[in-house]
Protein backbone atom coordinates (compact mmCIF):
# COMPACT_ATOMS: atom_id res chain seq x y z
CA UNK A 1 0.00 0.00 0.00
CA UNK A 2 2.88 2.46 1.22
CA UNK A 3 4.45 1.91 -2.56
CA UNK A 4 1.92 3.02 -4.34
CA UNK A 5 0.90 6.14 -2.11
CA UNK A 6 -1.97 5.28 0.00
CA UNK A 7 -1.08 5.93 4.07
CA UNK A 8 -1.55 2.34 5.95
CA UNK A 9 -4.47 3.81 8.15
CA UNK A 10 -6.13 5.25 5.49
CA UNK A 11 -6.36 1.95 3.70
CA UNK A 12 -7.01 0.31 7.00
CA UNK A 13 -10.32 2.08 7.67
CA UNK A 14 -11.20 2.33 3.74
CA UNK A 15 -11.56 -1.49 4.22
CA UNK A 16 -13.19 -1.01 7.88
CA UNK A 17 -15.45 1.08 6.76
CA UNK A 18 -16.95 -0.79 3.71
CA UNK A 19 -16.48 -3.99 5.50
CA UNK A 20 -19.30 -3.09 8.19
CA UNK A 21 -21.95 -5.77 8.18
CA UNK A 22 -25.52 -5.38 8.69
CA UNK A 23 -26.77 -2.34 10.59
CA UNK A 24 -28.48 -2.73 13.97
CA UNK A 25 -32.38 -1.29 13.17
CA UNK A 26 -34.09 1.50 15.08
CA UNK A 27 -37.86 1.63 14.74
CA UNK A 28 -39.55 5.00 15.49
CA UNK A 29 -43.33 4.37 16.92
CA UNK A 30 -45.98 5.78 18.48
CA UNK A 31 -49.58 7.38 18.04
CA UNK A 32 -50.26 9.83 15.24
CA UNK A 33 -49.42 13.59 15.33
CA UNK A 34 -46.95 12.64 18.68
CA UNK A 35 -44.24 13.73 15.80
CA UNK A 36 -42.48 10.44 15.27
CA UNK A 37 -41.81 11.54 11.43
CA UNK A 38 -40.43 14.79 12.83
CA UNK A 39 -37.82 13.04 14.94
CA UNK A 40 -37.05 10.85 12.28
CA UNK A 41 -36.20 13.42 10.11
CA UNK A 42 -33.83 14.82 12.94
CA UNK A 43 -32.32 11.68 13.37
CA UNK A 44 -31.48 10.99 9.84
CA UNK A 45 -30.28 14.79 9.47
CA UNK A 46 -32.45 15.83 6.49
CA UNK A 47 -33.09 19.45 6.50
CA UNK A 48 -36.60 19.31 5.28
CA UNK A 49 -39.40 18.51 6.70
CA UNK A 50 -41.45 15.46 5.55
CA UNK A 51 -44.52 16.06 7.73
CA UNK A 52 -47.35 14.81 5.52
CA UNK A 53 -50.59 17.06 6.13
CA UNK A 54 -52.64 14.95 3.70
CA UNK A 55 -54.34 12.33 4.81
CA UNK A 56 -53.99 9.17 2.60
CA UNK A 57 -50.52 9.78 1.53
CA UNK A 58 -48.54 6.41 1.24
CA UNK A 59 -45.14 6.15 1.28
CA UNK A 60 -42.78 3.69 -0.35
CA UNK A 61 -39.59 4.47 1.60
CA UNK A 62 -40.01 3.22 5.17
CA UNK A 63 -36.46 2.83 6.26
CA UNK A 64 -33.30 5.62 6.14
CA UNK A 65 -29.79 5.27 7.10
CA UNK A 66 -28.71 7.67 10.37
CA UNK A 67 -25.44 8.08 12.26
CA UNK A 68 -24.77 9.86 15.38
CA UNK A 69 -21.69 9.41 17.27
CA UNK A 70 -19.59 7.45 15.14
CA UNK A 71 -21.92 4.80 14.66
CA UNK A 72 -24.50 3.87 12.20
CA UNK A 73 -27.41 2.05 11.88
CA UNK A 74 -30.99 2.03 10.28
CA UNK A 75 -34.53 3.59 11.37
CA UNK A 76 -37.77 2.60 10.45
CA UNK A 77 -40.41 5.38 10.07
CA UNK A 78 -43.71 3.95 10.88
CA UNK A 79 -44.97 7.66 10.35
CA UNK A 80 -46.99 7.20 7.60
CA UNK A 81 -49.58 5.93 9.62
CA UNK A 82 -53.44 5.30 8.51
CA UNK A 83 -56.21 4.69 10.48
CA UNK A 84 -58.26 2.12 8.99
CA UNK A 85 -61.25 0.15 9.94
CA UNK A 86 -59.59 -1.45 12.72
CA UNK A 87 -60.00 1.41 14.69
CA UNK A 88 -57.41 3.53 16.11
CA UNK A 89 -55.70 1.17 19.04
CA UNK A 90 -55.78 -1.32 16.60
CA UNK A 91 -54.24 0.17 13.53
CA UNK A 92 -51.22 2.02 15.53
CA UNK A 93 -51.03 -1.44 17.62
CA UNK A 94 -50.34 -3.17 13.61
CA UNK A 95 -47.90 -0.77 12.00
CA UNK A 96 -45.76 -0.20 15.40
CA UNK A 97 -46.02 -4.39 15.68
CA UNK A 98 -44.48 -4.69 12.36
CA UNK A 99 -41.81 -2.30 13.17
CA UNK A 100 -40.87 -3.77 16.54
CA UNK A 101 -40.31 -7.22 15.29
CA UNK A 102 -37.78 -6.15 12.43
CA UNK A 103 -36.15 -3.93 15.48
CA UNK A 104 -32.81 -4.09 17.74
CA UNK A 105 -34.12 -1.23 19.16
CA UNK A 106 -36.95 1.14 19.83
CA UNK A 107 -37.91 4.86 20.38
CA UNK A 108 -41.40 4.98 21.26
CA UNK A 109 -42.53 8.60 21.50
CA UNK A 110 -45.00 10.06 23.35
CA UNK A 111 -46.26 13.38 22.91
CA UNK A 112 -45.26 15.13 26.69
CA UNK A 113 -48.16 17.79 26.21
CA UNK A 114 -51.25 15.36 25.70
CA UNK A 115 -49.65 12.57 28.58
CA UNK A 116 -49.93 8.83 28.23
CA UNK A 117 -53.21 7.59 26.44
CA UNK A 118 -55.59 4.35 25.98
CA UNK A 119 -53.18 3.86 22.45
CA UNK A 120 -49.97 4.93 24.06
CA UNK A 121 -50.80 2.38 26.68
CA UNK A 122 -51.99 -0.32 23.80
CA UNK A 123 -48.39 -0.09 22.06
CA UNK A 124 -46.63 -0.60 25.72
CA UNK A 125 -48.41 -3.56 26.10
CA UNK A 126 -46.41 -4.65 22.76
CA UNK A 127 -43.59 -3.95 23.50
CA UNK A 128 -43.72 -5.52 26.78
CA UNK A 129 -44.41 -8.67 24.91
CA UNK A 130 -42.03 -8.10 22.27
CA UNK A 131 -38.87 -7.82 25.02
CA UNK A 132 -36.72 -4.92 22.80
CA UNK A 133 -34.59 -2.75 24.37
CA UNK A 134 -36.57 0.68 24.29
CA UNK A 135 -36.35 4.39 24.87
CA UNK A 136 -38.89 6.34 25.97
CA UNK A 137 -39.13 9.88 23.99
CA UNK A 138 -41.40 12.74 25.65
CA UNK A 139 -41.53 14.81 22.51
CA UNK A 140 -42.69 18.31 22.38
CA UNK A 141 -40.98 19.57 25.56
CA UNK A 142 -40.20 22.84 23.59
CA UNK A 143 -38.83 24.32 26.72
CA UNK A 144 -37.36 23.77 30.48
CA UNK A 145 -41.50 24.15 32.04
CA UNK A 146 -42.27 21.47 29.77
CA UNK A 147 -40.06 19.12 31.80
CA UNK A 148 -42.55 18.10 34.34
CA UNK A 149 -45.17 16.78 31.49
CA UNK A 150 -42.38 14.58 30.92
CA UNK A 151 -41.49 13.45 34.08
CA UNK A 152 -45.40 12.20 34.01
CA UNK A 153 -44.63 9.60 31.79
CA UNK A 154 -42.62 7.67 34.16
CA UNK A 155 -46.10 6.06 34.75
CA UNK A 156 -45.90 4.07 31.71
CA UNK A 157 -43.09 1.64 33.26
CA UNK A 158 -40.47 2.20 30.40
CA UNK A 159 -37.93 4.06 32.59
CA UNK A 160 -36.57 7.33 32.39
CA UNK A 161 -38.82 9.77 29.83
CA UNK A 162 -36.26 11.33 27.90
CA UNK A 163 -37.48 15.00 27.32
CA UNK A 164 -36.91 15.90 23.61
CA UNK A 165 -38.34 18.58 20.88
CA UNK A 166 -38.05 17.26 17.74
CA UNK A 167 -39.00 20.05 16.25
CA UNK A 168 -36.10 22.44 18.07
CA UNK A 169 -33.89 19.39 18.07
CA UNK A 170 -33.94 20.33 22.22
CA UNK A 171 -32.51 16.74 23.80
CA UNK A 172 -32.41 14.62 20.54
CA UNK A 173 -28.57 14.32 21.45
CA UNK A 174 -29.26 12.94 24.95
CA UNK A 175 -32.01 10.78 23.40
CA UNK A 176 -29.90 9.44 20.64
CA UNK A 177 -27.03 8.58 23.36
CA UNK A 178 -29.49 6.64 24.94
CA UNK A 179 -30.45 4.60 21.49
CA UNK A 180 -26.56 4.13 20.93
CA UNK A 181 -26.98 2.61 24.87
CA UNK A 182 -29.93 0.16 23.47
CA UNK A 183 -28.32 -0.70 20.15
CA UNK A 184 -26.33 -3.43 19.77
CA UNK A 185 -23.13 -2.98 17.11
CA UNK A 186 -24.49 -5.78 14.80
CA UNK A 187 -27.96 -6.41 13.83
CA UNK A 188 -28.92 -9.36 16.91
CA UNK A 189 -31.66 -10.58 14.86
CA UNK A 190 -30.09 -10.98 11.62
CA UNK A 191 -27.11 -12.41 12.40
CA UNK A 192 -26.61 -13.45 15.93
CA UNK A 193 -28.92 -16.06 15.64
CA UNK A 194 -27.50 -17.09 12.84
CA UNK A 195 -25.04 -19.54 13.44
CA UNK A 196 -25.89 -23.06 13.40
CA UNK A 197 -29.33 -21.47 13.18
CA UNK A 198 -32.17 -22.57 10.05
CA UNK A 199 -31.05 -19.79 7.32
CA UNK A 200 -34.16 -17.15 6.65
CA UNK A 201 -35.98 -16.76 3.80
CA UNK A 202 -38.53 -13.28 3.20
CA UNK A 203 -40.97 -14.49 0.89
CA UNK A 204 -42.16 -11.37 -0.79
CA UNK A 205 -44.24 -9.63 -3.37
CA UNK A 206 -46.83 -7.41 -4.21
CA UNK A 207 -50.27 -8.14 -2.76
CA UNK A 208 -52.27 -11.04 -5.33
CA UNK A 209 -49.19 -12.63 -6.65
CA UNK A 210 -49.30 -15.73 -4.60
CA UNK A 211 -47.25 -15.49 -1.19
CA UNK A 212 -49.90 -17.16 0.82
CA UNK A 213 -51.11 -19.93 -2.07
CA UNK A 214 -46.45 -20.15 -2.19
CA UNK A 215 -46.62 -20.76 1.69
CA UNK A 216 -48.82 -23.02 2.18
CA UNK A 217 -47.69 -25.43 -0.80
CA UNK A 218 -44.25 -25.67 0.42
CA UNK A 219 -45.09 -26.00 3.81
CA UNK A 220 -47.51 -28.45 3.02
CA UNK A 221 -46.82 -31.62 5.09
CA UNK A 222 -43.49 -30.09 5.79
CA UNK A 223 -43.97 -27.98 8.19
CA UNK A 224 -41.82 -28.44 11.68
CA UNK A 225 -44.09 -27.97 14.61
CA UNK A 226 -41.15 -28.41 17.24
CA UNK A 227 -39.69 -24.49 17.33
CA UNK A 228 -36.94 -25.84 19.88
CA UNK A 229 -33.96 -26.25 16.94
CA UNK A 230 -30.53 -24.56 18.36
CA UNK A 231 -29.84 -21.23 17.67
CA UNK A 232 -33.32 -20.23 16.89
CA UNK A 233 -35.45 -18.38 18.52
CA UNK A 234 -39.65 -18.41 19.69
CA UNK A 235 -41.14 -16.04 16.79
CA UNK A 236 -45.15 -16.82 16.47
CA UNK A 237 -44.56 -14.78 13.63
CA UNK A 238 -41.98 -16.86 11.83
CA UNK A 239 -41.77 -20.20 10.73
CA UNK A 240 -39.81 -23.24 10.17
CA UNK A 241 -40.49 -25.37 7.30
CA UNK A 242 -38.34 -28.70 5.76
CA UNK A 243 -37.49 -28.25 1.80
CA UNK A 244 -35.64 -30.38 0.51
CA UNK A 245 -34.05 -32.08 3.56
CA UNK A 246 -33.14 -28.96 5.58
CA UNK A 247 -35.25 -26.77 8.03
CA UNK A 248 -35.45 -22.99 6.54
CA UNK A 249 -37.12 -20.10 8.71
CA UNK A 250 -39.42 -18.43 6.36
CA UNK A 251 -39.73 -14.98 8.32
CA UNK A 252 -42.81 -13.01 9.11
CA UNK A 253 -45.04 -14.98 7.90
CA UNK A 254 -48.30 -14.32 9.91
CA UNK A 255 -48.07 -11.28 7.66
CA UNK A 256 -48.75 -13.45 4.56
CA UNK A 257 -51.19 -15.46 5.84
CA UNK A 258 -53.05 -12.55 7.70
CA UNK A 259 -55.96 -11.43 5.58
CA UNK A 260 -56.95 -7.98 7.25
CA UNK A 261 -58.37 -6.05 4.39
CA UNK A 262 -57.27 -2.10 4.83
CA UNK A 263 -59.61 0.48 3.63
CA UNK A 264 -56.82 3.00 3.51
CA UNK A 265 -52.66 2.90 4.17
CA UNK A 266 -52.96 -1.03 2.69
CA UNK A 267 -49.59 0.38 0.62
CA UNK A 268 -48.15 1.07 3.38
CA UNK A 269 -48.44 -1.83 5.79
CA UNK A 270 -47.54 -3.81 2.89
CA UNK A 271 -44.29 -1.25 2.37
CA UNK A 272 -43.78 -1.69 6.32
CA UNK A 273 -43.85 -5.46 6.73
CA UNK A 274 -41.68 -6.12 3.27
CA UNK A 275 -39.00 -3.94 4.83
CA UNK A 276 -39.71 -5.44 7.86
CA UNK A 277 -39.22 -9.21 6.85
CA UNK A 278 -36.15 -7.98 4.42
CA UNK A 279 -34.23 -7.23 7.70
CA UNK A 280 -35.16 -10.19 9.52
CA UNK A 281 -33.88 -12.24 6.39
CA UNK A 282 -31.02 -13.55 4.67
CA UNK A 283 -32.46 -14.15 1.34
CA UNK A 284 -35.30 -12.40 -0.29
CA UNK A 285 -37.81 -15.16 -2.36
CA UNK A 286 -39.61 -12.06 -4.76
CA UNK A 287 -42.58 -13.64 -6.20
CA UNK A 288 -43.93 -12.07 -9.04
CA UNK A 289 -46.72 -12.53 -10.98
CA UNK A 290 -45.81 -14.34 -14.54
CA UNK A 291 -49.73 -13.76 -15.90
CA UNK A 292 -49.58 -9.57 -15.37
CA UNK A 293 -47.32 -7.48 -16.32
CA UNK A 294 -43.71 -6.15 -13.96
CA UNK A 295 -44.95 -3.50 -12.07
CA UNK A 296 -43.63 -0.05 -10.75
CA UNK A 297 -44.39 -1.77 -7.27
CA UNK A 298 -42.73 -4.91 -8.22
CA UNK A 299 -39.42 -2.92 -8.82
CA UNK A 300 -39.55 -0.62 -5.92
CA UNK A 301 -39.86 -4.08 -3.62
CA UNK A 302 -37.01 -5.58 -5.66
CA UNK A 303 -34.71 -2.20 -4.67
CA UNK A 304 -35.89 -2.89 -1.45
CA UNK A 305 -34.18 -6.11 -1.42
CA UNK A 306 -30.97 -4.84 -3.16
CA UNK A 307 -30.39 -2.10 -0.77
CA UNK A 308 -30.42 -4.01 2.43
CA UNK A 309 -27.89 -6.03 0.49
CA UNK A 310 -29.77 -9.23 0.69
CA UNK A 311 -29.44 -12.64 -1.49
CA UNK A 312 -31.88 -12.67 -3.91
CA UNK A 313 -34.16 -14.73 -6.21
CA UNK A 314 -36.77 -14.38 -8.20
CA UNK A 315 -39.85 -17.10 -8.35
CA UNK A 316 -42.41 -16.36 -10.96
CA UNK A 317 -45.42 -17.34 -10.16
CA UNK A 318 -48.64 -18.83 -11.89
CA UNK A 319 -46.60 -20.49 -14.87
CA UNK A 320 -49.86 -22.67 -14.94
CA UNK A 321 -51.36 -19.92 -16.70
CA UNK A 322 -49.26 -18.58 -19.49
CA UNK A 323 -49.88 -19.10 -23.10
CA UNK A 324 -46.97 -18.83 -25.63
CA UNK A 325 -47.50 -15.10 -26.45
CA UNK A 326 -47.63 -14.21 -23.04
CA UNK A 327 -43.86 -15.96 -22.22
CA UNK A 328 -42.67 -14.04 -25.11
CA UNK A 329 -43.70 -10.74 -23.64
CA UNK A 330 -42.85 -11.72 -20.29
CA UNK A 331 -38.74 -12.37 -21.24
CA UNK A 332 -38.74 -8.87 -23.18
CA UNK A 333 -40.42 -7.13 -19.81
CA UNK A 334 -37.82 -9.13 -17.94
CA UNK A 335 -35.13 -8.03 -19.71
CA UNK A 336 -36.18 -4.30 -19.90
CA UNK A 337 -37.88 -3.80 -16.03
CA UNK A 338 -35.62 -6.47 -13.80
CA UNK A 339 -32.22 -5.25 -15.72
CA UNK A 340 -30.78 -4.55 -11.91
CA UNK A 341 -31.32 -8.06 -10.75
CA UNK A 342 -30.00 -9.45 -14.29
CA UNK A 343 -27.75 -11.94 -11.54
CA UNK A 344 -30.85 -13.12 -9.76
CA UNK A 345 -31.16 -17.08 -10.11
CA UNK A 346 -35.11 -16.90 -11.10
CA UNK A 347 -37.19 -19.76 -10.93
CA UNK A 348 -40.83 -20.46 -12.58
CA UNK A 349 -43.13 -21.68 -10.64
CA UNK A 350 -47.16 -22.45 -10.40
CA UNK A 351 -48.37 -22.45 -6.41
CA UNK A 352 -51.30 -23.70 -7.48
CA UNK A 353 -50.23 -26.74 -9.55
CA UNK A 354 -46.82 -27.52 -8.11
CA UNK A 355 -44.68 -26.64 -10.70
CA UNK A 356 -40.72 -26.43 -9.99
CA UNK A 357 -41.65 -26.38 -6.42
CA UNK A 358 -38.47 -28.40 -6.35
CA UNK A 359 -35.99 -25.83 -7.53
CA UNK A 360 -37.24 -23.07 -5.58
CA UNK A 361 -34.54 -24.28 -3.33
CA UNK A 362 -31.50 -25.31 -5.03
CA UNK A 363 -31.79 -21.16 -6.16
CA UNK A 364 -32.18 -20.20 -2.78
CA UNK A 365 -28.59 -22.07 -1.89
CA UNK A 366 -27.16 -20.64 -4.94
CA UNK A 367 -28.19 -16.86 -3.82
CA UNK A 368 -26.70 -17.44 -0.35
CA UNK A 369 -22.94 -19.21 -2.01
CA UNK A 370 -22.95 -16.27 -3.67
CA UNK A 371 -24.08 -13.79 -1.18
CA UNK A 372 -21.08 -15.47 1.52
CA UNK A 373 -18.62 -15.57 -1.23
CA UNK A 374 -15.22 -14.23 -0.01
CA UNK A 375 -12.34 -14.17 -2.77
CA UNK A 376 -8.70 -14.43 -1.75
CA UNK A 377 -6.43 -10.90 -2.08
CA UNK A 378 -4.11 -12.65 -4.01
CA UNK A 379 -6.40 -13.97 -6.40
CA UNK A 380 -8.57 -10.31 -6.21
CA UNK A 381 -5.56 -8.54 -7.18
CA UNK A 382 -3.99 -11.03 -9.96
CA UNK A 383 -7.64 -10.95 -11.87
CA UNK A 384 -7.31 -6.83 -11.35
CA UNK A 385 -4.27 -6.30 -12.66
CA UNK A 386 -4.90 -9.03 -16.09
CA UNK A 387 -7.96 -6.88 -16.46
CA UNK A 388 -6.71 -3.04 -15.62
CA UNK A 389 -3.43 -4.40 -18.62
CA UNK A 390 -6.25 -5.24 -20.97
CA UNK A 391 -8.66 -2.43 -20.23
CA UNK A 392 -7.53 0.56 -19.32
CA UNK A 393 -9.29 2.87 -17.88
CA UNK A 394 -10.13 5.91 -20.88
CA UNK A 395 -7.92 9.06 -20.28
CA UNK A 396 -9.21 11.49 -19.15
CA UNK A 397 -7.50 15.28 -19.42
CA UNK A 398 -4.52 13.81 -20.20
CA UNK A 399 -4.55 11.39 -16.96
CA UNK A 400 -5.27 7.77 -16.96
CA UNK A 401 -6.86 6.68 -13.77
CA UNK A 402 -5.73 3.19 -12.79
CA UNK A 403 -6.61 0.59 -9.96
CA UNK A 404 -4.13 0.14 -8.22
CA UNK A 405 -5.18 -2.74 -6.10
CA UNK A 406 -8.32 -3.88 -3.57
CA UNK A 407 -9.23 -6.14 -1.44
CA UNK A 408 -12.51 -7.85 -0.28
CA UNK A 409 -13.53 -6.17 2.80
CA UNK A 410 -16.80 -7.99 3.55
CA UNK A 411 -19.56 -10.86 2.78
CA UNK A 412 -22.92 -11.13 2.63
CA UNK A 413 -23.35 -9.71 0.64
CA UNK A 414 -19.84 -8.93 -0.70
CA UNK A 415 -18.27 -5.60 -0.73
CA UNK A 416 -14.98 -4.31 -2.14
CA UNK A 417 -12.86 -1.83 -2.00
CA UNK A 418 -10.71 -0.49 -4.76
CA UNK A 419 -7.43 1.45 -4.76
CA UNK A 420 -7.25 4.21 -7.61
CA UNK A 421 -4.95 6.68 -8.75
CA UNK A 422 -7.32 9.38 -9.64
CA UNK A 423 -11.26 9.78 -10.10
CA UNK A 424 -13.22 6.21 -11.18
CA UNK A 425 -15.79 6.79 -13.60
CA UNK A 426 -19.58 4.93 -13.44
CA UNK A 427 -18.73 3.56 -16.60
CA UNK A 428 -15.59 1.78 -15.96
CA UNK A 429 -17.02 0.66 -12.21
CA UNK A 430 -19.77 -0.92 -14.21
CA UNK A 431 -17.51 -2.65 -16.16
CA UNK A 432 -15.48 -3.72 -12.99
CA UNK A 433 -18.52 -5.34 -11.35
CA UNK A 434 -19.93 -7.50 -14.12
CA UNK A 435 -15.95 -8.84 -14.96
CA UNK A 436 -15.73 -9.49 -11.28
CA UNK A 437 -19.45 -11.42 -11.77
CA UNK A 438 -18.00 -13.58 -15.08
CA UNK A 439 -15.11 -14.29 -12.86
CA UNK A 440 -16.01 -15.20 -9.46
CA UNK A 441 -19.86 -15.71 -9.84
CA UNK A 442 -21.92 -13.52 -6.71
CA UNK A 443 -25.35 -15.54 -8.23
CA UNK A 444 -28.04 -14.07 -6.20
CA UNK A 445 -26.21 -11.29 -4.93
CA UNK A 446 -26.16 -8.06 -4.78
CA UNK A 447 -21.93 -6.60 -4.46
CA UNK A 448 -20.65 -3.42 -3.14
CA UNK A 449 -17.87 -1.69 -4.54
CA UNK A 450 -16.17 1.62 -3.40
CA UNK A 451 -12.79 3.29 -4.81
CA UNK A 452 -10.67 5.17 -2.79
CA UNK A 453 -8.57 7.78 -4.85
CA UNK A 454 -5.06 8.34 -3.29
CA UNK A 455 -4.79 11.68 -2.60
P1 LIG B 1 -46.34 11.71 13.48
O1 LIG B 1 -47.74 11.56 12.97
O2 LIG B 1 -46.16 11.03 14.79
O3 LIG B 1 -45.31 11.33 12.47
O4 LIG B 1 -46.14 13.27 13.83
P2 LIG B 1 -45.50 14.43 12.96
O5 LIG B 1 -44.04 14.35 12.97
O6 LIG B 1 -46.22 14.49 11.67
O7 LIG B 1 -45.87 15.69 13.86
C1 LIG B 1 -47.21 16.01 14.18
C2 LIG B 1 -47.30 17.49 14.52
O8 LIG B 1 -46.59 17.76 15.73
C3 LIG B 1 -46.67 18.39 13.47
O9 LIG B 1 -47.48 19.54 13.31
C4 LIG B 1 -45.32 18.75 14.06
O10 LIG B 1 -44.85 19.99 13.61
C5 LIG B 1 -45.63 18.78 15.55
N1 LIG B 1 -44.45 18.49 16.35
C6 LIG B 1 -43.58 17.46 16.19
N2 LIG B 1 -42.60 17.52 17.12
C7 LIG B 1 -42.84 18.61 17.88
C8 LIG B 1 -42.18 19.21 19.01
O11 LIG B 1 -41.12 18.75 19.48
N3 LIG B 1 -42.75 20.32 19.54
C9 LIG B 1 -43.87 20.86 19.02
N4 LIG B 1 -44.33 21.95 19.61
N5 LIG B 1 -44.52 20.33 17.98
C10 LIG B 1 -44.03 19.23 17.41
P1 LIG C 1 -50.79 -13.10 -1.88
O1 LIG C 1 -51.65 -11.88 -1.71
O2 LIG C 1 -49.49 -12.76 -2.54
O3 LIG C 1 -50.61 -13.92 -0.65
O4 LIG C 1 -51.56 -14.01 -2.98
P2 LIG C 1 -52.52 -15.27 -2.74
O5 LIG C 1 -51.75 -16.47 -2.37
O6 LIG C 1 -53.66 -14.87 -1.87
O7 LIG C 1 -53.01 -15.50 -4.22
C1 LIG C 1 -53.74 -14.53 -4.95
C2 LIG C 1 -54.63 -15.23 -6.00
O8 LIG C 1 -53.78 -15.87 -6.97
C3 LIG C 1 -55.48 -16.33 -5.41
O9 LIG C 1 -56.74 -16.29 -6.07
C4 LIG C 1 -54.75 -17.60 -5.75
O10 LIG C 1 -55.58 -18.70 -5.89
C5 LIG C 1 -54.11 -17.24 -7.08
N1 LIG C 1 -52.88 -18.00 -7.33
C6 LIG C 1 -51.81 -18.12 -6.51
N2 LIG C 1 -50.85 -18.88 -7.06
C7 LIG C 1 -51.32 -19.25 -8.28
C8 LIG C 1 -50.79 -20.05 -9.34
O11 LIG C 1 -49.67 -20.56 -9.31
N3 LIG C 1 -51.57 -20.18 -10.46
C9 LIG C 1 -52.81 -19.63 -10.55
N4 LIG C 1 -53.49 -19.81 -11.66
N5 LIG C 1 -53.32 -18.87 -9.57
C10 LIG C 1 -52.60 -18.69 -8.44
Amino acid sequence: AAEEGFDVEDVEGAIEAAGHGPLPVLAVVGRPNVGKSTLVNRIIGRREAVVEDKPGVTRDRVTYEAEWAGRRFKVVDTGGWEQDVLGIDASVAAQAEYAIEAADAVVFVVDAKVGATDTDEAVVRLLRKAGKPVVLCANKVDGPSGEADAAYLWSLGLGEPQPVSALHGRGTGDMLDKVLEALPEAPEQSFGTAVGGPRRIALIGRPNVGKSSLLNKVAGEERVVVNELAGTTRDPVDELIELGGVTWKFVDTAGIRKRVHLQQGADYYASLRTAAAVEKAEVAVILLDASDSISVQDQRIVTMAVEAGRAIVLAFNKWDTLDEERRYYLEREIETELGQVAWAPRVNVSARTGRHMEKLVPAIETALAGWETRVPTGRLNAFLGELVAAHPHPVRGGKQPRILFGTQAGTRPPRFVLFASGFIEAGYRRFIERRLREEFGFEGTPIHISVRVRE
